[in-house]
């Protein structure tokens, strides 16, 4: 009953938000007609699959450039409605909530449905994606983080120009998402005096701290404040989305602008499961449409010039590793599922923090702290908001720069892939970004004790966990500095999967959108012709 009832929200809100991209379902239907046909293929000329930060800038791009583009997008499309009830949340979990799971991923009990957030369960560690139009952007706590000039070279090759992405693509992928720091009035309020604390700590402990830049709409964050929006990102409401609608969340802005274009044609509910090699021609891509349920509804077979891998580090290197395995894209090197990491990312929950800590705990994560000259290794902490937080807790994110790498593998018997994390398995997690910063946390408490040389805040870290996975189709390495596939022409890769296991002690989505930026500008100058 749950499922049909989102189904119906879904529709309704395609066909009236939606009117502007005419043209697109236009191709779309054609298509869709098109493939109804058993066992005939329907050419495009340029697929892209999964519309996260690379797909959408790719998708984007594409369209702008005149070239007809089919998007296809496992998960469905999440529209504001007016009624604003179009996630779940914290407080009310339901199948919305999570990606074909009969668990949201801290483990409550929900429908099974084409949901949000996908926990993946791989050997020696659990890695977070978003699932739908708009990919990761659906799920995330909206921070465009760019990487220090000096820590971006710890992590990617001199090849790729700093500079250059500093005063070109950072600026023009920001500039699409609308992103700014949290508006003082808003900081004061006191939904945020959490973030007010967190920042307060790290002056006390003489560690350099900030604001971050996120994607929020702040207007939309004051109606809330004001009793005119449902309370969602000053309810710490964000991995299952924002029904107030302040999230600038890729479907608001990259994607809308593509289909605009008359030229992108987005097919949510399309999973992409093979990918293949049409000798003289292109690819094809083969893919299941599915319902709500994740029902297989048909099959479906494309065929492309051009193809664009965006379906994020986990499903780029799945399909890249499965083709290689299976014979599909036999020329793919042996760098093809190698050189993956979780972004040195570990959680941690402080608890026992004197003073107080949250009135209410509002969000997204505004507060950044940089330990960069922390002993053990640079560390990023960005403190983040938890609904239901006791007084005195304070949860953060820690980025640092992994010592210790994963590789993917297939298994002919269940025709699966699976990550190995660490790639030696010989031990478990990576030690050195713990202890980073497990010294920053000691630091942050030992400085901000009140209680005369007895420090009674508690330390809860885990490195189990990732929300950042990177790499599997490396540059340089399995794809060279523009994200075209080694051993292939018109094959690229445009998303997570292409960035060297870290995004050098920051959130990777800026990062892996000024990169899409930057690679589409030269695959469109010399690969494309129109
Ligand atoms: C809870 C959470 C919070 C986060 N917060 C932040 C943050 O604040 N700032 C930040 O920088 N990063 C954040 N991240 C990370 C960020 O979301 C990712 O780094 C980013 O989205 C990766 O972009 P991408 O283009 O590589 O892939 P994604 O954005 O993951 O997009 C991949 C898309 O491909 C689709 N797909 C996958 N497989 C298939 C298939 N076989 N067929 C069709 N479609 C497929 C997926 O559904 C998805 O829509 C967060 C992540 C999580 C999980």
């Amino acid at each position: 009953m749950l499922r049909r009832s989102y189904g119906r929200r879904r529709f309704l809100q395609s066909s009236t938000l939606f009117s502007a991209s005419l043209m697109a379902s236009v191709i779309s239907s054609r298509i869709a007609r098109a493939n109804n046909e058993p066992g005939k293929d329907e050419f495009v000329p340029a697929i892209v699959i999964g519309s996260g930060f690379g797909g959408a800038v790719a998708a984007l791009r594409l369209g702008q450039a005149g070239i007809n583009t089919v998007l296809l997008e496992r998960g469905r499309r999440w529209l504001i409605t007016p009624e604003q009830n179009t996630f779940a949340t914290y407080r009310q979990p339901d199948g919305r909530a999570a990606w074909l799971s009969s668990t949201t991923y801290d483990g409550v009990p929900v429908d099974v449905y084409t949901g949000i957030l996908e926990r993946k369960d791989e050997n020696g560690i659990s890695v977070l994606c978003g699932a739908g139009v708009g990919g990761g952007s659906l799920v995330y706590n909206c921070v465009h983080y760019q990487p220090s000039r000096e820590l971006f070279y710890r992590v990617f090759p001199p090849e790729i120009d700093y500079d250059e992405l500093d005063s070109v693509y950072y600026p023009r992928a920001r500039s699409v998402q609308k992103v700014s720091v949290i508006p003082q009035d808003i900081l004061a309020s006191n939904y945020y005096l959490l973030m007010r604390r967190f920042l307060e700590q790290a002056n006390v402990a003489g560690i350099p701290n900030r604001l971050l830049d996120l994607a929020i709409d702040w207007d939309i964050v004051r109606e809330e404040i004001n009793g005119t929006k449902v309370p969602s990102a000053i309810a710490a409401e964000v991995w299952y989305g924002h029904n107030s609608g302040a999230k600038n969340s890729l479907d608001r802005n990259y994607l809308v602008e593509a289909e605009q274009t008359g030229k992108v044609s987005i097919l949510p509910l399309h999973l992409v499961t093979t990918i293949s090699e049409v000798a003289g021609h292109g690819y094809r891509v083969s893919c299941n449409e599915i319902n709500e349920s994740g029902e297989v509804v048909t099959t479906k077979s494309f065929t492309c010039r051009y193809l664009f891998l965006a379906a994020g580090s986990m499903g780029t290197s799945a399909l890249l590793v499965k083709a290689k395995a299976t014979g599909t894209l036999p020329r793919l090197n042996d760098y093809i599922g190698l050189e993956w990491g979780n972004n040195g990312d570990t959680f941690c929950v402080r608890s026992g923090v004197p003073g107080p800590t949250n009135s209410q705990q509002g969000g997204p994560a505004s507060a950044l702290i940089q330990h960069f000259d922390n002993p053990i290794g640079p560390i990023s902490l960005m403190c983040f908001p938890v609904w239901n937080a006791p007084e005195g807790t304070i949860a953060s994110l820690g980025m640092g720069i992994p010592s210790v790498k994963g590789k993917f593998s297939y298994d002919a018997t269940t025709g699966l892939v699976k990550l190995n994390w660490p790639e030696n398995g010989s031990q478990s997690g990576d030690p050195k970004v713990l202890e980073a910063a497990k010294f920053t946390y000691k630091l942050l408490n030992r400085k901000n004790a009140t209680s005369k040389g007895k420090n009674r805040t508690t330390i809860d870290l885990s490195g189990s966990t990732t929300a950042h996975p990177l790499g599997g189709a490396v540059m340089g390495k399995a794809c060279d500095f523009y994200g075209r596939v080694k051993g292939y022409k018109r094959l690229y890769v445009v998303d997570g999967a292409l960035i060297p296991g870290s995004a050098a002690c920051t959130n990777p989505a800026f990062t892996i959108a000024a990169l899409a930026e930057r690679n589409l500008e030269r695959i469109l100058a010399e690969d494309i012709v129109g």
